[in-house]
């Protein structure tokens, strides 16, 4: 008898370990427990999806026939980690052999290899994630010997391998990307459609009544809960995005309009990245969508492009640099995360509202994400360390090899540069340009330096003013630093002077 672990973010019948495990002999083990739960303090609504999903997925498994054994979350149960469980499984079943598929994380990869195989005396198995679309072993052998990484070249590799959007060995419609067209900001049309609302079984009512008694002091609120937590109910999801959202996904990819959680986004980052949906049969949806008719190129290229380019990338970067990669601090940031991050509680309308879908919903678009919350903290220089463990406790989708390149790489720039040639810092102009946030702040997007000048304002050029030695050779910001220079003397002065004061005030605003 053999046991297969299957973990939370596993959820998918064709995962490479049940392929080699055996229903008729074999038993699968899956747990709830406090250790993972609680590492970092996740959304209660990441908790909920989660669990939710976990339970389903064991029924599916028993539908097919597997025998399961389910540790549901008992915070009194002497088993407080996953080893603790799969050791008390392996000895009660006289497992001779533990059988996993590679983990998500760096974290539980090292114990399980380190440490694990040593404790258990048994044979440990584990198989390569095959649900990826790219290796780790195929990543690091694109990445080896170049002297500097591109997404785009990956992705370019990444369309060849698929065939997605590929016409005889040529990216459909003559180029590879159409980013140049999805820069709109949305004014209100075309009108956004209405996400579908999941309905709640036993299982949910459980689980959601468990996390708000186990996990109070847990970040946001399980009031506007409305993720599905099935193989249907994300199914059905992929069906809406690519009925009613893909055709203008691309036009408004970059867009923000307040009160708005999604706008045209998909939603489907928690499904993809817990199992029950994969890169495949959304890129496949999505692809048959163009095929049809109903979907623009710009849109589908957009998305496909963020599913075998981003997503796939971001994962290469990581498994490449792990451990390492979660100390980098390349522009040496040493402010503590403002209260705000915490509590939603600031005048800055962009980052109240982008806290607000946060807190709500464990959500927030890519934008939100890397041009409000992000560049505010790239431009006020906060530890990595703080910024990366708030991106991993806040979102459904929140899992350590997506959350930290994208957070300690895209946004803070603190790897040197895998993930953007150049930091993505903007000034309030950029939010102004993309969303309608600014018309109703209290702060005066127009100006830099007055008393109630837009705080991204002088803070930018704090930012581009601080790290002259690090970027200013760079070609692609030599543009802004002969901005700066030609600025009159004292608008400098005063600008910087504001951007100071901001900073030992950091907490107020
Ligand atoms: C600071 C920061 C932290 C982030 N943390 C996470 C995270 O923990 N988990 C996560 O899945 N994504 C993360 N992202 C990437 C991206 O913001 C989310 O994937 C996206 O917002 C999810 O919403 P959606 O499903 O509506 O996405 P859509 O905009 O509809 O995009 C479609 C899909 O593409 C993939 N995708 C898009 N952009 C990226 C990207 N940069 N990296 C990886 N995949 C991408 C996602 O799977 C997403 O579901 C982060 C981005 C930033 C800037
Ligand atoms: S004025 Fe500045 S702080 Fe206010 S919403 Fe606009 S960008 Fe954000």
């Amino acid at each position: 008898m053999q046991t297969g672990l299957i973990l939370g973010d596993q959820l998918t019948l064709t995962l490479a370990s049940l392929r080699v495990l055996n229903p008729q002999t074999d038993r699968i083990v899956m747990a709830e427990v406090y250790d993972e739960a609680t590492y970092t303090k996740h959304h209660k609504q990441k908790i909920a999806l989660v669990f939710s999903a976990m339970r389903h997925f064991a029924d599916e498994l028993r539908e097919s026939g597997w025998k399961v054994d389910y540790y549901a979350y008992d915070s009194e149960s002497e088993y407080r980690s996953l080893f603790d469980v799969v050791q008390a499984h392996c000895k009660q079943h006289g497992s001779e052999r533990l059988v996993l598929t590679q983990c998500g994380e760096y974290r539980l990869q090292n114990a399980m290899d380190k440490q694990w195989r040593k404790a258990l005396e048994i044979p440990v198995d584990i198989y390569g994630d095959d649900r990826f679309i790219c290796s780790t072993s195929e990543f690091a052998e694109w990445a080896d010997g170049r002297k500097q990484l591109r997404m785009e070249y990956f992705y370019r590799e990444m369309r060849r391998k698929t065939g997605y959007l590929m016409n005889d060995g040529e990216p459909q419609g003559g180029e590879w990307n159409y980013d140049s067209e999805n820069r709109n900001r949305w004014k209100g049309e075309p009108p956004l459609p209405t996400p579908p609302q999941f309905n709640r079984d036993d299982i949910d009512n459980e689980v959601l009544e468990l996390v708000e008694r186990e996990f109070p002091d847990h970040i946001g609120t399980l009031e506007h809960f409305n993720w599905g937590s099935t193989r249907a109910q994300a199914n059905a999801a992929l069906g809406f995005f690519i009925q009613y959202c893909l055709a203008d996904f691309g036009t408004y990819q970059d867009a923000m309009a307040r009160g708005e959680k999604s706008l045209f986004h998909s939603l489907l980052s928690p499904y993809l990245n817990c199992g029950l949906l994969t890169a495949t049969q959304v890129c496949d949806a999505a692809e048959k969508a163009y095929k049809d008719g109903r979907v623009p190129l710009n849109a589908v290229e957009g998305f496909i492009r963020q599913i075998i380019g981003w997503r796939e990338y971001v994962r290469g970067i990581y498994w490449l640099h792990m451990p390492h990669y979660a100390k980098e601090n390349f522009l040496g940031n040493t402010r503590s995360l403002p209260s705000y991050y915490w509590d939603g509680k600031t005048r800055m309308a962009c980052m109240a509202d982008c806290f607000k879908n946060t807190f709500d919903h464990a959500y927030a678009h890519h934008i939100q994400r890397l041009m409000v919350t992000g560049n505010f903290a790239l431009l006020t220089g906060i530890k990595p360390e703080e910024i990366c463990d708030w991106y991993l406790a806040v979102y459904a989708d929140a899992y350590d090899w997506v959350e930290l390149p994208n957070t300690l790489g895209m946004v803070m720039h603190a790897d040197g540069g895998y993930l953007g040639s150049k930091p993505y810092a903007a000034s309030g102009n950029y939010i102004h340009k993309m969303s309608d946030y600014c018309t109703g702040c209290e702060y005066s997007v127009k100006t830099r330096s007055d008393h109630d000048s837009c705080p991204f304002n002088s803070l930018y050029w704090h930012f581009i003013d601080r790290h002259r030695e690090q970027f200013q050779k760079n070609p692609r910001m030599s543009m802004i630093y002969r901005s700066f220079e030609r600025m009159s003397e004292e608008n400098r002065a005063l600008t910087l002077e504001r951007a100071e004061h901001l900073l030992e005030h950091l907490d107020d605003l």
